[in-house]
């Protein structure tokens, strides 16, 4: 149970890990707490990740392994490792931080009486945060930012927090004060180059009240003087019929203000507003333990860079347009499973050589560095260029050559972090033509990070006019330790045979002419995508969003439970045709439930049940005969009552749907059984 702390310091709340690395949670985003919406500040200011680095170099004078070092010295304090290889190589590239060493496991975090602790033991690893926005209100709506609040509390600061401020009474002729506790602004202005900025309403007021008729110009209120010199803002209800803004007055109380006569609100949603270019969640907030209402953290003037957009918009903190993430997902997979036998050999020279750097035998180390650099060669000359599109398909295509054509006993060399069983000698004959592999997988290991973050709208690789923010504020060849989740799971995993895809058919005009459709620019990426992967994508998607369904009628998995994970690829040299269904711990559906519908008669009996439930929508023919619905209208048979899942098991924001690819009787990849499994 959340106990309040009565000392001024951040907002300390139990965050769970799954919150601070989401599609909606991490560094730079908003997170609403009992005190107020806090916003979670960079990696450079999470005290276990600066805890790694602390053990780094302490490694480094002891003249010790570091990974060794930090591996069990972070042990004993409550910081984990995690041992996924490929996922901090990845990283490493995509995120160009070269010298990435450690990836770090997010520890559960709990409140405590005065820090957010590790649970465990008593080390300050807390994850900092700051409060956003700094301006709050009394009870009778007058505002000031946090920082004035703060400095006009007279009584002892570190009963400051959670913010409140006193207000005088009169009991029996004697004043006395009582703290209430201050309401936050709800409001903050955003831009597409990811600044987040708390709204100056004493320039506000000036400017509204000196320029009467700008309100459809660009204005860059941060350059505009406020009102006076000492703003005693408030904003009070003028109409109560009145939504919104349009019923609001915003005046100075300050007697000496030349702009007290106030001024409405109305039309402030639509300003056109210059980005002063704020960066909060860079700012200086830790150590905790020195944290005493710390003045950086107080102060309304963050740190900030040159931006100048004019497209900045106010948004409500509790908008869903205010932060979204990208995460790279990782299936782990033993060294041995995805390296090539020179970057094996490259892996264990790099790692003798550390060794022989740590006991300085420099002789030993130069007869390394030849060799690695022997090896290095010919991988320089065949480096293909690392476009964001194709890694993710290259990464993923490591985790299907693995899955799709290594042996068990290849694959289960590390059985506590992924253990499999081929199962394809389950499927009964009708089946066999159409798939080359299915794998029961009792255990794999998800580690996630996040790779950065926007708002207003998501970032795609291409993007142009959303930027994308590192979570990190340091340059990147200083970034040592990086944050990520762990999560253990079961799943199916389903290959399709590659000669049946080569040889299947397709309507291909349904495809052009969905395609060719006119749409507007925000669909421009995902249109791509749909034409990249074309029909097998559809048909892929689809099957494993009818496996999902069928698992949710079958075995109570609520869809939400369940996740995919697709490959897809054309390219002659990560074909891929496959997708990999699993649940996490932690999901509702007890583990153990989905690898049983692997059982020979439960498989084809899901196979058969899914195939032919989706010959049928309740929406035929509208749906069947489709030309595209859904987001961006990039799905032809496929609609809520047949084949969407819960958006948090999709990993392509159900689109690229279609079940006549899969089903219809003259044209589906399944076209010559579907009649037989009925
Ligand atoms: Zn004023
Ligand atoms: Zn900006
Ligand atoms: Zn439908
Ligand atoms: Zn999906």
């Amino acid at each position: 149970m959340a106990r309040k702390d009565s000392r001024n310091r951040q907002a300390n709340e139990a965050v769970s890990k799954f919150k601070l690395l989401s599609a909606y949670g991490g560094p730079g985003s908003l997170v609403h707490t009992a005190y107020g919406s806090i916003l979670i500040s960079c990696i450079e200011e999470w005290g276990f990740l600066n805890k790694v680095k602390e053990l780094y170099n302490e490694a480094l004078q002891l003249a010790e392994d570091p990974q060794a070092y930090v591996k069990k010295q972070g042990g004993l304090q409550g910081i984990c490792l995690s041992n996924d290889e490929r996922l901090l190589r990845e990283l490493k590239d995509a995120k160009r931080i070269d010298n990435l060493l450690f990836l770090t496991l997010i520890p559960n975090i709990e409140l405590d009486d005065f820090y957010n602790e590790i649970e465990g033991p008593r080390a300050h690893l807390a994850i900092n945060s700051e409060f956003m926005p700094k301006i709050f209100f009394d009870k009778r709506d007058h505002l000031k930012t946090y920082e004035q609040w703060y400095n006009a509390w007279t009584r002892e600061k570190e009963k400051f927090f959670p913010p409140k401020y006193l207000q005088s009474f009169q009991r029996d002729g004697a004043p006395f004060e009582v703290p209430i506790p201050l309401k936050q602004d709800n409001i903050v202005l955003i831009c597409k180059n990811g600044h987040i900025s708390d709204f100056p309403w004493a320039h506000f007021l000036r400017w509204r009240i000196e320029q009467p008729h700008a309100l459809n110009d660009e204005i860059d209120l941060y350059n505009v003087q406020p009102c006076c010199n000492r703003p005693d803002i408030q904003i009070s209800e003028t109409a109560a019929n009145a939504t919104g803004f349009d019923g609001k007055w915003l005046k100075c109380n300050n007697p000496g203000c030349s702009f007290s006569g106030g001024t409405s609100l109305k039309g402030i949603m639509s300003l056109k507003l210059v980005c002063p270019g704020h960066k909060p969640w860079e700012s200086e907030t830790g150590p905790p333990a020195s944290y005493f209402g710390k003045p950086e953290v107080r102060r309304a003037q963050p740190p900030a860079e040159a931006c100048r957009r004019s497209d900045t918009r106010i948004a409500l903190t509790t908008g869903n347009n205010l932060y979204f993430s990208r995460i790279m997902t990782s299936i782990f997979m033993p060294p041995e499973l995805f390296m090539t036998e020179g970057e094996l050999r490259k892996l264990l020279l790099e790692q003798q050589l550390e060794r022989a750097m740590n006991a300085k035998n420099f002789a030993l180390c130069m007869t390394i560095q030849a060799e690695i650099e022997v090896l290095n060669a010919p991988a320089m000359a065949s480096a293909s260029i690392n476009l964001e599109e194709n890694r993710d398909v290259r990464f993923r295509f490591q985790e299907y050559s693995a899955f799709a054509h290594k042996s068990e006993d290849e694959i289960n060399i590390s059985r506590k972090d992924l253990f499999v069983n081929d199962v394809t000698t389950n499927l009964a004959d009708i089946f066999r033509p159409y798939f080359h592999r299915i794998l029961r997988i009792d255990r794999l290991k998800i580690t996630s990070a996040q790779l950065d973050f926007s708002r207003v709208e998501p970032y795609e690789s291409g993007s142009t006019d959303i930027m994308n923010r590192n979570i990190f504020r340091s340059r990147a060849e200083n970034v040592l330790s990086y944050p990520v989740v762990e999560n253990f799971g079961e799943g199916i995993f389903f290959a399709f045979d590659h000669n049946a895809i080569q040889q299947a058919e397709t309507d291909t005009r349904r495809f052009s002419r969905l395609l060719n459709r006119r749409r507007n620019r925000f669909a421009e990426g995902a249109t791509y995508f749909a034409e990249t992967g074309g029909w097998r994508l559809y048909m892929t998607h689809t099957f494993a969003h009818l496996i999902m369904r069928e698992l949710e009628f079958r075995c109570g998995y609520p869809t939400a439970s369940l996740s995919e994970r697709l490959f897809v690829s054309n390219d002659a040299e990560t074909k891929m045709y496959g997708c990999l269904i699993y649940t996490a711990e932690g999901a509702e559906g007890s583990m153990g439930g989905l690898i049983a519908q692997t059982r020979e008669t439960n498989l084809n009996d899901l196979l058969r049940s899914a195939l032919v439930r989706a010959t049928i929508c309740n929406s035929d023919p509208l749906c069947w005969r489709s030309d595209g619905q859904g987001l961006f209208e990039l799905n032809l048979a496929s609609c809520f009552a047949c084949g969407l899942v819960s958006e948090t098991s999709c990993e392509h924001r159900n689109i690229y749907l279609d079940r006549q690819v899969l089903i219809d009787s003259t044209n589906g990849f399944f076209k010559d059984i579907i009649n037989r499994l009925k």
